[in-house]
Order: C-alpha cells, then sequence, then structure tokens
C-alpha cells in the first residue's frame, strides 16, 4: 500500500476553513432531524431547489426536494441521461444519540427540593458522558390546538459527587457507572407555595410551560423533544486542524453529501441525496431508510420524466449508484491496546474512508460492496486526487471488540450498488464528536466527484 495522503497536502488552507465555517455554522443550527431538514430545505430552496408537489414536469438541469414528516427529505438534480440507466444516490441520517424526555416525565423530589426531568434515551448513548454539560431542550409539543416550537436552556444532570461513589465505582462495571434512569435533568429549586408547610417544585415548571408555551403537562405525551448537549462547535488543537461538535455522527456527512450534490456542476445521471431518520435505533418508522418515501420519491421522478411504471422503477434502482453516508471511527492515542488492526484503520487527518464492509468479525448481517464497485469508487477519488483510506469499523477479526451498521443494508435490498464512506471521528455517539477539517473537505470533495463522475 502507498502511504496515505492527508487533506492537508492537498488542499489549502483556505478552502478546507471555508468549508468548516460553513458547516459549523449548521451544526450550532441543526441539533434535532427536524432541525436539519428545516436547514437544508431553507438552504436548497435559496438555491432554486423546488418543492416536488409544485412541478408537473421536469427536465435536465431541474431541482427537487420533498420533505416527509418534517424529519426526512430527499433533494435531486435532473441528469441528462435517462432515470432507468442510473441515479446517483448519497444518503446519510439527521438524526443523533440523545437523550428523550419519557412522555410522562416531569417529577419533584421534596427531599431534594427540586423539580426534575425524567428521561430514556434514543440510540447508542454511554450515560457517563452526559452528566455535568450545559443542555438543552430542542423540539415540538403537539397540543390539541397545534404545533409548538420549543426550545428550553439553561439544564444540566448532575453527578454524585466521588466522597461518596466509592461503593457505586466498586460496585459498577463502566457503561453502568451511571444509568439510564439515573439521568434526570434538572428543572427548578424555587417552589410555589400552597397551605401553610406545602410546597410544589413541579408548578413551577408547570407554569413556565403554560405561560412561555401554552402547554399542560397532559400535552408532553405528544411531543417530539429531545435533550441535546448546549455545545456549540468549536476548533481543536493549537493549529485548529480539528472540530468539536454535537452530532457529527451523522450531520458530518450530512451536510458534506447535501453540499456536494448543491454545488456539483450539471449532473450526467440524476443525483440524489437523501437524509434519514431514525437510523440509530435500527431503521424502522416510516421516515427511516427502510421506508416507502424513497420509493415514492423515485416513481414521482419517474412520472415527471420519461414515465414512470413498476418495471421502470425495478429498472432504476437495480441500475443505481449509491454511497451510504456514515462516519467511522480513527485511531484514539489514548486507548489503542488491543482494539485496532493498524493498518486496517482509519487515521485522523488522512482523507475519507471507504468501507467495503462495517467489520472484520464475522461480516455477519453487513452489506458488503462488491469488489468492481469498490475499484469504480476508488478510480473516482483517484483521478481526482482525492485522499481517502481503506478501513473497517471493527478491523479485528474479533466479535468481541463490539460492532456497528449503517443504512447501507437497507439501501442495498432495493438493487443498488452501494458502499460505506464517510468521515473518521474520535469520541463517536459522545456529547463532544471530534473530526478534522482536512477529513470534512475531503468528503465533500469525494462525494461531489461521485456525483459528477
Ligand atoms: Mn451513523
Ligand atoms: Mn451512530
Amino acid at each position: 500500500m502507498k502511504p496515505r495522503k492527508s487533506g492537508w497536502e492537498v488542499y489549502t488552507r483556505e478552502e478546507i476553513e471555508k468549508f468548516a465555517e460553513d458547516y459549523k455554522e449548521f451544526m450550532k443550527n441543526a441539533k434535532t432531524e427536524r432541525e436539519v431538514v428545516e436547514y437544508l430545505v431553507e438552504y436548497a430552496k435559496k438555491r432554486g431547489f423546488k418543492d416536488i408537489k409544485e412541478v408537473d414536469k421536469l427536465k435536465p438541469g431541474d431541482k427537487v426536494y420533498s420533505v416527509f414528516k418534517g424529519k426526512t427529505a430527499i433533494f435531486s438534480v435532473i441528469g441528462k441521461k435517462p432515470l432507468r440507466e442510473s441515479l446517483r444516490i448519497i444518503a446519510a441520517h439527521g438524526d443523533a444519540p440523545r437523550l428523550d424526555p419519557k412522555p410522562v416525565p416531569l417529577l419533584e423530589d421534596k427531599d431534594a427540593q427540586l423539580a426534575i426531568l425524567s428521561l430514556g434515551y434514543y440510540g447508542g448513548v454511554v450515560p457517563y458522558q452526559w452528566v455535568n454539560i450545559p443542555l438543552e431542550i430542542r423540539g415540538i409539543v403537539a397540543t390539541k390546538d397545534g404545533v409548538k416550537k420549543v426550545r428550553i436552556t439553561n439544564l444540566i444532570i448532575s453527578d454524585l459527587l466521588p466522597h461518596l461513589s466509592r461503593k457505586r465505582f466498586d460496585e459498577r462495571k463502566g457503561a453502568s457507572i451511571v444509568k439510564g434512569e439515573e439521568l434526570k435533568v434538572l428543572l427548578a429549586n424555587t417552589f410555589v407555595k400552597k397551605e401553610k408547610d406545602k410546597r410544589s417544585w413541579k408548578e413551577i415548571v408547570l407554569n413556565y410551560l403554560k405561560e412561555k408555551y401554552g402547554i399542560e403537562e397532559e400535552d408532553l405525551v405528544s411531543a417530539d423533544l429531545e435533550v441535546v448537549p448546549a455545545l456549540d462547535p468549536i476548533d481543536v488543537g493549537v493549529d485548529k486542524s480539528m472540530i468539536a461538535a454535537y452530532g457529527q455522527d451523522d450531520r458530518v456527512c450530512v451536510y458534506t453529501g447535501f453540499r456536494a450534490l448543491v454545488d456539483a456542476k450539471e449532473p450526467e445521471y440524476t443525483s440524489i441525496f437523501w437524509v434519514v431518520d431514525k437510523e440509530e435505533i435500527g431503521s424502522e418508522t416510516n421516515t427511516s431508510a427502510q421506508s416507502e418515501f424513497f420509493k415514492y420519491f423515485v416513481s414521482k421522478l419517474l412520472e415527471l420524466t420519461e414515465g414512470f411504471s413498476e418495471l421502470a422503477l425495478r429498472e432504476t434502482l437495480l441500475n443505481t449508484k449509491a454511497i451510504s453516508a456514515d462516519v467511522g471511527a480513527v485511531v484514539n492515542p489514548a486507548f489503542k491496546g488491543g482494539l485496532y488492526d493498524i493498518q486496517n484503520f482509519a487515521k485522523m487527518g488522512n482523507g475519507v474512508i471507504l468501507e467495503k464492509y462495517l467489520s472484520a468479525a464475522g461480516k455477519v448481517a453487513a452489506n458488503e460492496a462488491h469488489a468492481e464497485f469498490v475499484a469504480w469508487i476508488r478510480k473516482i477519488l483517484d483521478e481526482r486526487n482525492i485522499p481517502w483510506q481503506p478501513a473497517l469499523l471493527v478491523s479485528k477479526a474479533d466479535r468481541s471488540l463490539g460492532g456497528g451498521g449503517t443504512i447501507s443494508k437497507f439501501m442495498a435490498r432495493l438493487g443498488m450498488d452501494v458502499v460505506d464512506m464517510g468521515v473518521g471521528l474520535l469520541g463517536m455517539h459522545s456529547p463532544y464528536e471530534i473530526s478534522s477539517k482536512a477529513d470534512v473537505y475531503a468528503t465533500y470533495q469525494a462525494y461531489k466527484a461521485f456525483f459528477e463522475a
């Protein structure tokens, strides 16, 4: 193997930084899947994308989008060739691990004299990482009279002091050093005085919700609220070469994939960027990669171009080339022992990660891209001198290390050729995930090359 190139050698600092600034702006604003979709639609509309519902014919160069349930969206630029010859698709997920309030979440603890919020969690959250950091609630509450947008800041979950933790440290194992059920957000310490000696902390919260949002306690049953880190993206390192941000899995691939579609020159083949929901919990529900929405959209494209038939849809999907755009992991200098087969593992700054399959541990239940397709991708990347690195998420053939999956297997079921490609992160799934600015830029270039090839 040739030594892998770094984006720092290939691109100028200026172009890397410019893209990083745009990306950080997106990450600051888009902290829920709904906010991701809103941000992208806004961005696309300003650049000539039209809602597919408002279009009755499509020709090469036309740009359309469609949103479903506010949580998934597809953007497309119509190419010169018939759809049946091939589509080019990049798909990434807009959901991220987080803490979700339970349907009946408001509690008061009279001993502690606090109102608290009771949580469950969403996806691969490691609970101890979420204590003692600033948090906020973002999302919507659907009342019987309409939808209220909610944003509540100044929140935190407090850990137990070490002075009283000896028993806990002795008895518990790492992942449960803080348990999911122990994640309680502090909501209020002031109280409403009822009769003599009776106080209610919860009522302070209920009054706040009523006054600020017109929400009753029962309305929280029909809410999509998410507790997310109240942490803005920051530069990392004395050289400011990296970015720390919440939700880079997988919003770094959302942003780079989406921008690649918007910025690519007019394509030969119809290009699609698809942001999906619910990847972190197995791609169920009607906004996920397994939903009918994608087939609906391609059917609609066919209807508005060369004409829809069930056969045309099948042929289009079978001829499609796709990238499952999701993050990988890079070597962590603090935790090397026994974890990595180093030459099959990605490194920070060495470009977009190309994963033929995700795990060396038996390839069970994983998508594996065909050799010919991987060669086709390699050719595109090398022709444009784009830094890339072959890697596996679990590089040792040892199932006990763990594992993970992406949406590539759901895409492959439709018949398309699909390979996993994305940015490598440190601290994946933590409240502050870290990427290399050079990798973010190289990934954007790789996705753009795919659309333009
Ligand atoms: Mn992911
Ligand atoms: Mn993930």
